[in-house]
């Protein structure tokens, strides 16, 4: 024996068709997902919706009534993804917001229909964090001083007075949602929107905490100490678990994202774990070759350099292990001395007579910078 469809609509067996449209209706409303809770709503409606194929179609009404049998139920699978299904548009007017939930919840999720409840948990939260590279070389704790919707500290977060205690909200009965009518000229449009009693929760608080009316945050300025790693990159991101905003009472807070910024540095160039680094050696010990001794990126840090014989201009000369530290691992990158060979611009009497020495042994021409004077006495010098 099939079930009774007459009874599934709630409807008498010579009832018109406009009765059934109008009692399908008024069951699809009460088996909205966001009015019925109950696990066997959804078997509800399908139910609902298979009595309501059947009867709406007085060809399937016609031989239901005689035989007793449901013509093609069942077919699909128990489910109703095939041809039958209830076309909600033409049900609806496609006009009711709320009919998308169902297709949303029974049809596995057709898109996001007017199920949006105001947010309760807190929003992550951004700030940025000026570091200098001697600051990242080591690593550092950097207090950041922000301001956000922190926990109440009258009530811990519940948005409750002493007294206080949650409630359903009176305007939407617990529903979180509110459905109103507007008229337009293309007719009645009524939409669902968030209770704006309640924020959608469905509850309100009698005797909410005065400190922060029940919403259990309050704008406060925050302070909290970052633990910034070594050889962090600049734009590279922190994440501080529970201190962006506050929830709404007592929900889950956002986190706080901090975004390391790495000023320039007056002498070093960072490239990665690399650092670059020119140093000025003078044309004899670029000739001669030199050791020369450079500060590094950490306090007090000193750096040898070899400076080989007949080094050139801009020549590089790679330092191992004094560059920066490897992010979250052990050892260094590099350093990457480029030399820049001064020319000296003055020189003493004795430093020219040398150089003039040395270019005659090189065989080079040099200028003659002499006073006609100073020619004069040369030559009784000699
Ligand atoms: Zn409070
Ligand atoms: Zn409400």
């Amino acid at each position: 024996m099939a079930k009774d469809l007459y009874a599934v609509l709630g409807v008498d067996r010579n009832a018109s068709e406009d009765e059934i449209k109008k009692a399908f209706r008024r069951h699809a409303r009460e088996l909205h997902p966001d009015v019925n809770k109950a696990e066997d709503a959804e078997d509800q409606f399908k139910e609902l919706n298979e009595a309501y194929d059947v009867l709406s179609d007085s060809q399937k009404r016609a031989q239901y009534d005689r035989f007793g049998t449901i013509p093609g139920a069942a077919s699909a699978g128990g489910g109703y993804g095939g041809s039958g299904y209830v076309d909600f548009e033409d049900l609806f007017g496609g006009g009711f917001g709320g009919m998308g939930d169902i297709f949303s919840s029974f049809f596995g999720g057709m898109g996001n229909t007017g199920r949006t409840q105001m947010r309760t948990e807190g929003r992550d939260m951004g700030v940025g964090l000026r570091l200098t590279l001697e600051e990242i070389a080591r690593g550092v704790d950097k207090e950041i001083v922000y301001d956000r919707l922190s926990p109440c500290p009258d009530c811990g977060g519940s948005g409750l007075a002493e007294d206080g205690k949650e409630v359903t909200c009176p305007k939407c009965n617990g529903q979180g949602r509110v459905v109103t009518v507007q008229r337009t000229f293309l007719g009645d449009m009524q939409t669902a929107t968030t209770c704006p009693e309640c924020g959608g929760g469905g509850k309100v608080i009698e005797n909410p905490c005065p400190e922060c009316e029940g919403q259990g945050r309050v704008p406060d300025r925050q302070h909290v100490t970052v633990e910034v790693p070594a050889g962090i990159k600049d734009g590279q991101q922190l994440r501080i678990s529970g201190f962006g905003e506050a929830g709404l009472r007592g929900a889950r807070a956002g986190d706080l994202i901090v975004t390391c910024r790495i000023q320039p540095h007056e002498f070093f160039k960072r490239e990665g774990d690399a650092l670059h680094a020119r140093a000025n050696v003078s044309m004899v010990q670029a000739a001669l070759g030199a050791d020369i001794e450079l500060d590094g990126i950490l306090p007090d840090e000193k750096v040898s350099v070899h400076i080989p014989e007949g080094c050139q201009n801009d020549e590089v000369i790679r330092v191992k292990g004094f560059g920066m530290p490897k992010f979250r691992s052990d050892g260094r990158g590099d350093m990457y001395v480029h030399v820049n060979v001064v020319i000296p611009k003055k020189l003493s009497k004795k430093q020219r007579e040398l150089l003039e020495e040395l270019a005659e042994e090189m065989g080079e021409e040099v200028a003659d910078v002499r006073s006609p004077l100073q020619k004069l006495k040369d030559v009784f010098n000699q």
